[in-house]
């Protein structure tokens, strides 16, 4: 039997399994690092598949791997799992029109219920598969708590977890089909906090310092910073304590978050230690104290060319998920909840894919049909956010796939992505990516040369060794993101 053939009949064979745990993380709907159940679930269901499961890895209660070993061991591949929620995106699996299961509550408004459940299915196929036919090899399943949150990967990068691994395998679910051969930004993230003295704002102002006016100006200098930045930078602020309320008062304690983005970590830092430097001014300025704290950061998503096109060959060969009429009608239920100036957005994005002269016709029937193919000149293209899905890239050769879940155009971290990822969509797309991330590494296990150059291309990124942006004191947020 042909290599396909035997993982689309273990796929068969597991789907009400996959797709119980995808519905039933979907309910679970738990936020960064608070994945309890989520995490036992997947963890249970490994060992029963008779995978060895080590919990509570680089610091995190709920990051986890499951490895199973066949015979010598090697290769070692892997795959991804995500399963963490986002806030008050609760809405009912399936329904179009805004209701939320419970008001204000979290919700998978991202998907990664089917994304746990797909990359699992992959990792019990690829196991099977070893078994069934004699071939050695190691399966790891790497369970990654709060994508959405501070990451979990960079953690486990940084504790050695992809170390010892040859390649993996990874996706996410998405409104089309095809390889993620485009970048991502890599991204840090920090609170300033300026320290002031507080006094009477009309009778001795001259005694106070005010910790806002350098909040204040940190925002300006920044911005005027915006000015002698490389284009493709983004730097956000929000104030997380602007000192209270009353303006009669000189207020001695402010805090601000930064993020900063660029296409490479290295810039990242590099327009980091600007900000900083920023900050350092606004308080000689203020004479108030400035202190900051590294928070969060990710590596940017710089997608694997030797695995790309092993991969590109196997998403044409298992196809796109076959959508039927319920599916499609299901589709432009959801497509027709937005707005008008949403959908002009979603028409520019399908002619861009699709071909203007088809804009009509796909949007009629709002399901990816077709595998996107991989064009390996997507890699110069930055999408604008961010994944730890970015630090594996630079620890291991790895691969991101997209896989259809929703409707095309669908917007990520929204109540519809929620409703999809609960769906008969999600549930398609979930199976056809756990088919085409196992049969992706049954193809390059027997292809040294593909890992050899897998290899070569994460050592000309990181330069021989994962370097992990963050400070070696910053350990995991658990508890407190
Ligand atoms: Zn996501």
């Amino acid at each position: 039997m042909r290599d396909l053939e035997q993982i689309e009949k273990i796929i068969e064979k597991k789907q009400a399994l996959l797709l119980d745990v995808s519905h039933k993380i979907w309910g679970f709907a738990e936020l960064p690092y608070a994945e309890t159940r989520s995490c036992a679930l997947l963890c249970e269901t490994l060992r029963k598949e008779g995978f060895t499961v080590e919990e509570g890895v680089a610091e995190m209660p709920t990051s986890f791997t499951g490895t199973f070993i066949n015979g010598a061991g090697k290769p070692v591949m892997g795959f991804l799992g995500e399963f963490d929620a986002l806030d008050i995106l609760s809405q009912e699996a399936g329904n179009p029109v805004r209701c939320p299961v419970k008001e204000g509550f979290p919700g998978h408004g991202c998907g990664h219920n089917a994304l746990g459940a797909g990359s699992l299915g992959a990792a019990i196929a690829l196991k099977e598969y070893l078994m069934a036919n004699g071939k050695p090899g190691t399966v790891v399943y790497y369970g990654c708590a709060a994508e959405e949150g501070a990451g979990a990967k960079q953690f486990m990068a940084r504790a050695g977890l992809f170390d010892s691994v040859d390649f993996i395998y990874t996706w996410h679910p998405a409104n089309h089909s095809g390889v993620d051969g485009k970048g991502s930004n890599a991204i840090m993230g920090a609170n300033f906090e300026f320290t002031g003295v507080t006094s009477h704002a009309g009778g001795s102002p001259h005694l106070g310092r005010s910790a806002l006016d350098a909040a204040e100006l940190m925002s300006v200098g920044v911005n005027y910073l915006r000015e002698h930045t490389i284009d493709k930078a983004r730097i956000h602020y929000a104030y997380a304590d602007a000192g209270g309320v009353s303006p009669n008062v000189v207020q001695d304690r402010t805090l601000v978050k930064y993020e900063v983005r660029s296409p490479k970590i290295a810039q990242v830092k590099e327009l980091f230690g600007r900000v900083v430097d920023v900050a350092r001014g606004a308080a000689l300025m203020s004479g108030t104290v400035m202190k900051y704290e590294i928070t969060f950061a990710f590596s940017d998503y710089i997608p694997n060319d030797a695995l790309a096109k092993v991969a590109g060959e196997c998403m044409k060969e298992v196809g796109a998920p076959k959508w039927d009429d319920e599916d499609y009608a299901l589709a432009k239920a959801f497509l027709d909840t937005y707005n008008e100036e949403t959908l002009r957005g979603i028409r520019e994005q399908a002619a861009e894919l699709y071909g203007s002269d088809r804009v009509d016709e796909v949007l009629a029937k709002p399901l990816d049909d077709a595998v996107q193919p991989y064009d390996p000149s997507d890699a110069k293209i930055v999408s604008g956010g961010s994944t730890d899905v970015g630090d594996v890239t630079y620890a291991a050769p790895t691969l991101n796939l997209r896989v259809a879940t929703a409707c095309i155009g669908n917007v990520g971290h929204t109540w519809q992505t929620t409703a999809q990822a609960g769906s008969r969509l999600a549930d398609k797309g979930l199976l056809t990516a756990a088919k085409v991330l196992a049969l992706s590494a049954i193809r390059t296990m027997d292809r040294p040369d593909v890992i050899a150059r897998a290899k070569e291309l994460v050592l000309r990124q990181n330069g021989g060794k994962y370097v992990c942006p963050l400070p070696d004191t910053l350990h995991p947020p658990v508890g407190r993101y």
